[in-house]
C-alpha cells in the first residue's frame, strides 16, 4: 500500500534516476554527471554533454514535500548561463496600474511628458503596444544618469512582458515571452472516500485532479465507479521561473487501479503536433463519443416502456432528457456531419449528426443552433451544436439526447462506444520509443516512492 504522501523528486536527480535506469538498471553513476534532455516532442533521447560537479551523487537523491533540490538547478544553471553583462546604472520607478490610470498618467508620475510618451508609442517594432494597459499590470520606467527616459517594461503577466529600449532614432518595443522550465513531480494516492479529497492529500490540486478525472473518465465513471482502496499515480509538471516554483502545468503520464484493474495513460504529441493520451500498447484513452453531451443531470432515462409525460399513452422513450437551463450548450458525442438541423415536429429544434456509416445522435429542443450547423457541416467532438431550450413538445428546457445505431435506439448511457483512433501504425516506432521513456520515468518515481515509504515504516 502507498501511504498518501506528496514527494517531489529534484529535476536533476530525476533525469539521473532515468537515465540510469535507461542504461542499466544498477549502473553506478560515474562521476562525470551526465545532462540528458528527454525530448518528448521528438521520442529522443539527447545527451546534452557533460556538467561538471565536485563529487558524483546517489542516484537516488529525493527529496519529500517539495523542500527544493536547490543546490543541483543552480549549479547546473549556472553553468548553462552567460555571465550578466555590466549594464549602464539605470533607476528604475515601478507603478503598479490601477482601474482609471492612463498612460499618460504614468508617465507624468514618473515625470515624462506627453511629447516623450508619444515619442515612445510611435516607436519601432511593437512600441504601440504600449498603448494596451489592464488594471494589475506592472510598469517600470527607467531613467539615465542624465535623467532622459532610456526603457519602460510593462509586465503583463508572469510570463509576459513588453520591453521598450532607446534605440538609435527613437524607442524601440518587444514581447518577451518567457518559457517556464518544466519539472517532472509525483503524486501518488489510495482512496478513501472521493478523488477529490486523496488526490488534495496528495498534493494534487484541483485543476490537476480534473484533468486526471478527465483523462479516465471515458472509462471510469468517478461518481458511480470509484471504490475505497482504488489507487493512482500521476507524473506532472511543476513550472518554475527563477528558480521558484508557481505553477503545475500538464500530467505526463498517470495510472489509476480502478477495482484492481489497471489503467495507464501516457501523453504523447503525434509528429503533427497533436497531443493525446493514449495507453502504452497505442490505443486512446477517448471514446469516439461521449457518454454526456451536456453538462447537466439526467432528468428522464432512456426507457422504451415509459407513458409520456404529456400525452399519458405508452410510448417508448428513445432518449435521455437532460434538465438545464435554457441556453446551456450542448456538445456532439462526436466527429461527423449534420444530417438535419431544423425544425422537427414534437422534437421542436433539432439536430442529427451522422457518425460513419451506422450510427446517429440527435438533440432536440434547442433554442437555437449552435454557429454554422447547417445540413452537411462536418462537426468536430465537443463542439457546440446548440443551445437547451424548449422548442416542441415538452413540459420545460431541457435536451433530449439519442444514440441509434443502424437505426434502431440504444440506451446512450450504457451503449458500448467504439474507442476514438489509436496511435496509426505509420507512427508506432515513433510511439514505441517515447513511451519506453515515459514508462522509465514512471517507474523511477514509483520505485523511489516505495523505497520512501519503506524508509518511513522503520
Ligand atoms: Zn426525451
Amino acid at each position: 500500500m502507498f501511504p498518501k504522501t506528496h514527494l517531489t523528486i529534484a529535476a536533476a536527480a530525476t533525469v539521473v534516476v532515468t537515465a540510469a535506469i535507461l542504461m542499466s538498471p544498477s549502473a553506478q553513476v560515474e562521476a562525470k554527471r551526465m545532462s540528458y534532455a528527454l525530448d518528448l516532442e521528438q521520442g529522443t533521447v539527447s545527451d546534452n554533454g557533460t556538467v561538471e560537479t565536485p563529487e558524483p551523487e546517489a542516484p537516488n537523491e529525493v527529496v519529500i514535500n517539495g523542500q527544493a533540490p536547490v543546490a543541483d538547478a543552480e549549479q547546473q544553471a549556472k553553468v548553462t548561463k552567460p555571465a550578466p553583462e555590466a549594464e549602464p546604472a539605470l533607476e528604475w520607478q515601478t507603478y503598479k496600474i490601477k482601474s482609471g490610470d492612463t498612460l499618460s498618467s504614468l508617465f507624468k508620475k514618473a515625470g515624462f511628458n506627453d511629447g516623450i510618451m508619444l515619442s515612445v508609442i510611435h516607436g519601432e517594432g511593437e512600441a504601440d503596444k504600449l498603448q494596451r494597459l489592464y488594471a494589475g499590470e506592472t510598469i517600470r520606467f527607467a531613467t539615465d544618469n542624465a535623467g532622459d527616459l532610456a526603457a519602460i517594461e510593462l509586465q503583463r503577466s508572469l510570463l509576459e512582458s513588453l520591453k521598450i529600449e532607446k534605440a538609435e532614432e527613437g524607442f524601440s518595443g518587444q514581447t518577451v515571452i518567457r518559457e517556464p522550465e518544466a519539472r517532472p513531480a509525483f503524486a501518488s494516492g489510495t482512496i478513501d472516500g472521493s478523488l477529490y479529497l486523496s488526490a488534495r492529500e496528495a498534493g494534487l490540486n484541483d485543476r490537476l485532479t480534473m484533468e486526471l478525472a478527465g483523462i479516465f473518465g471515458w472509462e471510469i465513471d468517478f461518481v458511480y465507479d470509484v471504490r475505497k482502496g482504488d489507487r493512482f499515480e500521476v507524473v506532472y509538471e511543476e513550472l518554475y521561473l527563477d528558480g521558484k516554483k508557481f505553477d503545475t502545468g500538464r500530467i505526463l503520464s498517470a495510472r489509476f487501479v480502478n477495482r484492481g484493474e489497471d489503467n495507464t495513460a501516457l501523453l504523447y504529441t503525434d509528429s503533427n503536433g497533436e497531443s493525446d493520451y493514449y495507453a502504452p500498447n497505442g490505443k486512446s484513452m477517448r471514446k469516439a463519443f461521449l457518454r454526456t453531451p451536456i453538462n447537466a443531470r439526467v432528468s428522464s432515462a432512456f426507457n422504451l416502456q415509459r407513458r409520456h409525460p404529456v400525452l399519458d399513452v405508452v410510448r417508448p422513450h428513445e432518449g435521455t432528457d437532460y434538465g438545464a437551463p435554457t441556453g446551456t450548450p450542448i456538445k456532439a458525442a462526436g466527429a461527423g456531419r449534420v444530417r438535419f438541423s431544423g425544425w422537427k415536429g414534437g422534437y421542436g429544434r433539432t439536430v442529427i449528426l451522422q457518425h460513419g456509416d451506422n450510427i446517429t445522435t440527435l438533440y432536440a429542443h434547442m433554442s437555437r443552433l449552435g454557429k454554422g450547423i447547417k445540413n452537411g457541416a462536418k462537426v468536430k467532438q465537443g463542439e457546440t451544436i446548440g443551445y437547451v431550450g424548449s422548442s416542441g413538445m415538452v413540459t420545460g428546457p431541457h435536451l433530449h439526447y439519442e444514440f441509434r445505431l443502424n437505426g434502431a435506439p440504444r440506451n446512450s448511457r450504457t451503449v458500448k462506444l467504439p474507442d476514438a483512433k489509436p496511435v496509426p501504425a505509420s507512427e508506432m516506432a515513433r510511439f514505441k520509443r517515447y513511451t519506453e521513456q515515459r514508462l522509465a520515468q514512471f517507474n523511477g518515481f514509483r520505485e523511489n516512492f516505495q523505497q520512501l515509504a519503506l524508509a518511513s515504516d522503520e
